[in-house]
């Protein structure tokens, strides 16, 4: 019998390229036919043959309270009866920027957007206007949505400036960004001996999940905050995916750094198009109407999205909620680490906060390097292994894991039970 996901996926490719809205959902980087899904309550998803998985992914990250909890539902049905946007402002927007200066306090103002891309391109044209310098640091492997200037590869050699790493961006746009690598202290101290006083910024995720999941060194962390600060360049966590994925205070307040621009996302729209960036008050008053760089969104603070936001935020932030999750997701890592073990595979992994990171090698990576020695082809038998037992992975060795809140005891143990079965067969 056919596949409803097979017929949706055909059906899909007539009018939408690769059947996919964004491309990591087409299944490209595992194989086979990639599950569309009709419903999501809980730690669950059913596709559209009605079968049941248990969610790591949680949408990329924003599922943080498990799918379609009714607290963010009601929110946004009441939201919804007063009207879907306005372009004009309106209190809960206040109530969110009041809130998210509240929770960090790195963050002095804040402007909503409705996407992570939005909110890290606002960010680095806020740090070019601010410092009027054009080049920027980011590091390789990480992800910061699909502006132009991020879409950058590193060239070859140390001072050499970045390619393209896609069709479609010019080489000069790529030119002003510099890539480094990621935990390289060294590196990092010899490009700013060289043109520190050149560079408007740094940005980085705080740890990095779109390379599967990477730690920060302490060294790489406070060296980029003191070289930030000597050289006048702003330092940009782009906490699109940590942002209360990893902790109440992000991953700043776990590391107790202060960067100078944060950005958000995922978490924060709790499921809606809902992102921000925000900051020292010194950089951020020099963004239109108060000054002279320019940065607009016809949905920017859309309603509803603030609405199912301040809903998951205020949940999140509540006393507790970190301590269960943390704790919810370690007993998902070292029961697959036990398993493993058991049956004498070689994996390792690591959890930080909500997030973890499952890796076919002998050790965690810490750089984009390590990371692409780890076995994708048995990462990929391994993940539908897994997805033929109702367990659903992020479809690539290259992404993070995310646990929810409303991952039970019951449904962790399931999932471990099933990499025994899986290993077992291995
Ligand atoms: C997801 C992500 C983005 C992009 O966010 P979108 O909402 O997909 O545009 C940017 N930075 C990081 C770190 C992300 O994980």
């Amino acid at each position: 019998m056919t596949s409803n996901n097979e017929v949706l996926f055909q059906r899909a490719q007539a009018h939408i390229p690769g059947g996919v809205n964004s491309p990591v959902r087409a299944f490209g980087s595992v194989g086979g036919t990639p599950r569309f899904f009709r419903e999501g309550k809980g730690a669950y998803l059913w596709d559209a043959d009605g079968k049941r998985y248990i969610d790591y992914v949680g949408s990329w990250g924003p599922a943080i309270l498990g799918h379609a909890d009714s607290d963010v539902i009601a929110a946004v049905k009441q939201a919804a009866d007063h009207g879907l946007s306005f372009g004009a402002p309106t209190e809960a927007e206040v109530e969110m920027a009041d809130l998210l200066c509240k929770l960090l306090p790195s963050m002095e103002q804040v402007r909503l957007v409705s996407s992570g891309t939005e909110a890290t391109m606002s960010a680095i044209r806020l740090a070019r206007g601010f410092t009027g310098r054009d080049k920027f640091i980011k590091f390789e492997g990480c992800y910061h949505g699909h502006a132009d200037s991020l879409l950058v590869k590193a060239g070859s050699g140390l001072l050499t400036f970045g390619n393209p790493s896609s069709a479609g961006v010019p080489a000069a746009v790529a030119a002003d960004t510099l890539v480094l690598g990621y935990n390289d202290v060294e590196q990092l101290e010899c490009m700013f001996a060289e043109i520190g006083s050149e560079i408007a910024a740094v940005i980085l995720e705080p740890v990095a999940g779109n390379m599967n999941l990477i730690k920060p060194s302490e060294a790489f962390l406070s060296t980029l905050r003191r070289l930030c600060s000597d050289y006048g360049s702003v330092l940009i966590f782009d906490e699109v995916m940590t942002g209360f994925r990893v902790g109440p205070q992000c991953a700043q307040g776990l590391f107790g750094i202060q960067p100078d621009l944060t950005t958000l996302g995922k978490v924060v729209g709790g499921g809606m198009p809902l992102a921000a960036f925000g900051g020292r008050a010194d950089i951020m008053s020099k963004i239109a109407p108060l000054g002279p760089v320019y940065q607009a969104g016809t949905l920017s603070g859309n309603p509803i999205a603030v609405a199912a936001g301040l809903t998951t935020l205020k949940k999140v932030t509540a006393p507790g909620f970190f301590e269960q999750l943390n704790k919810s997701t370690q007993i998902l890592v070292n029961g697959l680490l036990a398993e493993a073990n058991t049956a004498g595979i070689t994996l390792s992994a690591q959890a930080v906060g909500g997030m973890f990171g499952v890796y076919f090698s002998t050790r965690c990576p810490s750089s984009y390097a390590e990371i692409m020695q780890c076995d994708k082809s048995a990462f990929n038998r391994f993940f539908h292994a897994m997805l033929d037992q109702g367990i659903y992975f992020a479809p690539s060795a290259f992404e993070a894991g995310f646990v929810s809140a409303a991952h039970t005891e019951q449904d962790i143990k399931q999932t471990i039970l099933a990499a025994k079965t899986v290993f077992s067969k291995w």
